[in-house]
């Protein structure tokens, strides 16, 4: 018991040696590691319905290529270039999901609509159930005709 443990001691130091100095898993590499997960059961739904060898192997090829990514970043002695790629993607990550939140609210709210301005992007809420009104984008000035 006490050399298994010893045994393990020694490859975790061992491990521990060969990572420093590497990237090793960071946000981005468990995110590729999730879309590969993902992906090997999207590719199983889809060989299961269509059949198809070459599609298997499209999407084996796509797996190949996540894992060696992940590997090379895990691996990787650039720091520097893997933190900026996983700080990318972390703004990315939370730019989607206030998106995906901001959608998700406007469609459980049933008492107000909402419009894009056109002229400058800006969001515009307004009370529902009003019928047809002209906005004000509060941002441009810009007249929006909506119903509501
Ligand atoms: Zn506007």
């Amino acid at each position: 018991m006490e050399k298994i443990q010893d045994a393990l001691q020694k490859l975790r130091i061992a491990i521990g040696r060969f990572m420093l100095g590497r990237n090793g898993m960071d946000q981005l590499n468990y995110a590729l590691l999730w879309g590969y997960l993902f992906v090997c059961v999207v590719r199983a739904v889809v060989v299961a319905v269509t059949r198809s060898l070459i599609v298997g192997r499209v999407f084996d090829v796509l797996l190949d290529v996540v894992i060696v990514a992940i590997l090379f970043r895990v691996l990787s002695r650039n720091l520097p270039r893997r933190q900026a790629e996983n700080m990318r993607f972390l703004d990315w990550w939370q730019r989607t999901r206030r998106i995906t939140d901001g959608a998700i609210k406007r469609h459980k709210d049933k008492a107000h609509k909402y419009y894009t301005c056109r002229q400058c992007g800006t969001l515009c809420r307004v009370p529902a159930g009003k019928g047809n009104i002209i906005i004000t984008c509060p941002k441009c000035g810009a007249k929006i005709q909506a119903k509501t």
